[in-house]
């Protein structure tokens, strides 16, 4: 292996892991990270694909103990309906039948004190770089200054891991494909909120503009609105307004929580659908959301984080490699997420519950508990890029439509 030795820049769940697997391999990792944890970030769901990492790094037992077991995934569509996956439809397969919600702050620790005790070099600064030519990168000198052990000699590779701030991306003035959602995100932490069932369940809700999500973790609810920039604003004018009205207008929420209290601030997040056009270049690479971030409703934005670091370790000396695996599996999570926000995912289910009721019987049980079996799979990250999953979706949504039109199911 031609690299020897790495810069990791951002201790976030992409850059820790990293550097840890990284260490693990027997090559030096600069780990360079600002210190900057807020106490309320987003990225609390995770799915099953997360979970073999969190074992290669030997810490699910403590990741679990900090965070909140979580069985799957409920979306509901209105007062009545509602479509629940289980993540026990995976069993039989290499994916975990379950996944964790997790407090980011402990969580984010948790990685980052992983990589301290595998013996991670870290520096705490706001790391700073520098443009090279048309192509190249390097650290800036009072950057590099601040790593003594690496003698004044720039890492074989510089890892941009710093999160939506897109740190390589700006300095060499790559651009990003951005997604066709214009939201606004805003969310805070709870109690008083009715109990998710079954216990530590996703609800996913669809809203009159947008969605919401209840992600229960350990002695609190985070509840959060993804809606439409335009209709935010005219919920309110501060982002504790916006939460509040969402949340009252909407008879589900509003029935869930009528005994809130909200616990922290409220923190907005807009324009995420990013993913940069190019993902390397020579001696440096970008990780996580660095690289891209798809969309949060199906939350797989800390499994690309966490993958893209494992993705990253195996394939230092063929970066290309790295970068088309990350593109394709970003291609397919958005394809996927499209499913969702386009209602034909819904259809599918309003279809097949019609047609269970008007036909009951062992056949179309068994059809319920197979189709839903293979989405809860794409969902869980276990076969998000399977061919079969993508021609059943395109095959199934196209009669279910005839029934229900999915337009009238679309997350608007
Ligand atoms: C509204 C919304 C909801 C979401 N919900 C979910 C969810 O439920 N589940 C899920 O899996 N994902 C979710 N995500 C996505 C998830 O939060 C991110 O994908 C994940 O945090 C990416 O991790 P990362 O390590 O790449 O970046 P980050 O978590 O952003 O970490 C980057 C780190 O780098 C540090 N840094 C930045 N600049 C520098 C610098 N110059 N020098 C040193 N350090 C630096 C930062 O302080 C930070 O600690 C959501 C995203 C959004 C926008």
């Amino acid at each position: 292996m031609s690299i020897k030795t790495v810069g990791v820049i951002g201790s976030g769940p992409s850059g820790a892991t990293l550097a840890s697997l990284l260490t693990l391999k027997g090559v030096e990792v600069t780990l360079f990270d600002d210190g900057r944890r807020p106490d309320l970030v987003v990225g609390e769901s995770l799915i099953p694909a997360v979970i073999p990492v969190l074992r290669k790094l030997g810490i699910e037992e403590r990741a679990a103990a900090i965070c909140q077991h979580k069985p799957g995934v409920t979306f509901t569509l209105d007062e009545k309906e509602k479509i629940e996956f289980c993540f026990q439809s995976l069993a039989g397969t290499s994916m975990p039948t379950y996944a964790y919600n997790a407090p980011r702050p402990a969580f984010d620790e948790l990685l980052d004190a992983r990589a301290s005790e595998l013996g991670v070099k870290r520096v705490l600064t706001r790391a700073k770089i520098e443009r090279v030519g048309a192509d190249g990168l390097k650290l800036a000198e009072e950057t590099l200054a601040q790593a003594p052990w690496l003698n004044g000699k720039q890492p074989d590779l510089l890892v941009d891991a710093a999160g939506r701030v897109r740190l390589f991306a700006h300095a060499l003035e790559i651009p990003a494909e951005t997604g066709p959602r214009k939201d606004v995100a805003h969310f805070a932490h709870y109690e008083g909120f009715a109990e998710n069932e079954p216990r530590g369940q996703v609800i996913i809700g669809r809203l009159a503009d947008g969605w919401s999500w209840r992600i229960p973790l350990p002695g609190r609810l985070s509840v959060g609105v993804v809606i439409n920039k335009d209709a935010a604003a005219k919920l309110g004018v501060t982002p504790e307004e916006r939460l509040e009205a969402a949340i009252a207008r909407d008879p589900v929420l509003s029935a869930a929580g009528k005994n809130r209290r909200r616990l922290t601030g409220v923190t907005t997040y807009t324009n995420y659908q990013l993913v940069s056009t190019r993902g390397y270049g020579p001696g440096w690479a970008m990780a996580g959301d660095a690289f891209g971030f798809v969309d949060p409703m199906l939350s797989p934005g800390i499994h690309l984080a966490l993958h893209s670091a494992e993705l990253l370790s195996e394939n230092l000396d063929n970066l290309k490699a790295y970068s088309d695996e990350m593109r394709h599996l970003i291609r397919a999570w958005m394809w996927l997420i499209k499913y969702f926000y386009d209602g034909r995912i819904f259809s599918m289910y309003v279809s097949g519950m019609r047609f269970e009721r008007a036909f009951p019987g062992k056949i179309t049980d068994a059809m319920h508990v197979w189709c839903n079996g293979k989405i809860a799979c794409m969902a869980a990250g276990a076969t998000t890029k399977s061919k079969f999953g993508w021609g059943m979706l395109e095959i199934m949504s196209r009669p279910a439509g005839w029934m229900t039109d999915p337009k009238t199911l679309a997350i608007r």
